[in-house]
C-alpha cells in the first residue's frame, strides 16, 4: 500500500490542491475535463466524491432576464472599477466553489456552495464528509432550501476510475489549464447596460455608468 502524501507547499493564489492520502493509490491517466459544468443538486439523489477541501471563491449576481438567466461573475471581481449589477443593487453573493467527481459522467463537475453555515446547509455537511478520512461516494438532494447528504463507501472498480479523473484533474490544476469560476458567466458592464431590465434600473436610479465625471 502506498502511503505518499502529495503536500504541494506551493503557493497559489486561488487553490492549492491536495489529495486525500487513501486516494493516493493507483495511477493512471484519466480524461482531462475540458468544459466544466456544475453539478446540479435536485431533489433526486446525486452521486459524487467530494475530495478536497480546496476551492475557490467568486462573487456572483443572479440575474432573472431572459437573455441572461443565470449567474453572472461581478465586474469588480473581473477588475473593473464598477459593476452595472452592484449600481443596480442586485444582490451579490459569495459562492465557494468545489472541485467534485460526478459519479453520473465520471468527470470533474463544480460544486458551488454558499457560505451558509445553517445545520441543512450545504457547506457545513461537505465538512462533516471531508472530515471522515475514508473518502466515499456522497448522494447528494436539495429539498425546501435542505441539502440532505448521505454516504457509502466506494467499490474497488469505482473507486479506481474516480482515482483516475482526480489524478487527471491535479495535473491540469497544477499546470494552470483549470478555471472552476468559468461554469459562470462574464459579461462586460456595456453589454449588462444594453440589457432591456437591467437598462431600466440604471434609468430609473439615474445612473449613467458611463459618464466621465471629471
Ligand atoms: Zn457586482
Amino acid at each position: 500500500m502506498s502511503k505518499r502524501r502529495k503536500k504541494d507547499s506551493k503557493e497559489t493564489k486561488k487553490l492549492k490542491f491536495e489529495i486525500h492520502d487513501d486516494f493516493d493509490a493507483e495511477v493512471n491517466e484519466g480524461v482531462a475535463s475540458s468544459q466544466l459544468e456544475i453539478f446540479r443538486i435536485s431533489q433526486d439523489e446525486k452521486p459524487g466524491v467530494i475530495f478536497t477541501r480546496q476551492h475557490q471563491i467568486v462573487q456572483v449576481h443572479y440575474c432573472r432576464e431572459p437573455e441572461i438567466k443565470g449567474y453572472v461573475i461581478c465586474n469588480i471581481e473581473e477588475g473593473s472599477e464598477d459593476c452595472v449589477l452592484c449600481q443596480i443593487g442586485r444582490q451579490r453573493q459569495k459562492k465557494l466553489l468545489f472541485p467534485i467527481v460526478s459519479l453520473e459522467t465520471e468527470d470533474i463537475e463544480v460544486l458551488s456552495v454558499s457560505n451558509s453555515l445553517r445545520p441543512n446547509a450545504l457547506l457545513p455537511q461537505i465538512q462533516n464528509v471531508l472530515e471522515s478520512e475514508k473518502k466515499c461516494a456522497t448522494f447528494f438532494s436539495h429539498e425546501d432550501y435542505k441539502y440532505t447528504l448521505s454516504t457509502q463507501s466506494l467499490k474497488k472498480d469505482h473507486r479506481r476510475r474516480v482515482v483516475s479523473v482526480i489524478k487527471s484533474f491535479d495535473k491540469a490544476w497544477k499546470a494552470g489549464e483549470v478555471d472552476l469560476s468559468s461554469v459562470y458567466q462574464r459579461i462586460s458592464n456595456l453589454a449588462l447596460a444594453n440589457c432591456t431590465e437591467i437598462k431600466k434600473m440604471l434609468d430609473l436610479k439615474g445612473i449613467d455608468p458611463f459618464s466621465d465625471d471629471d
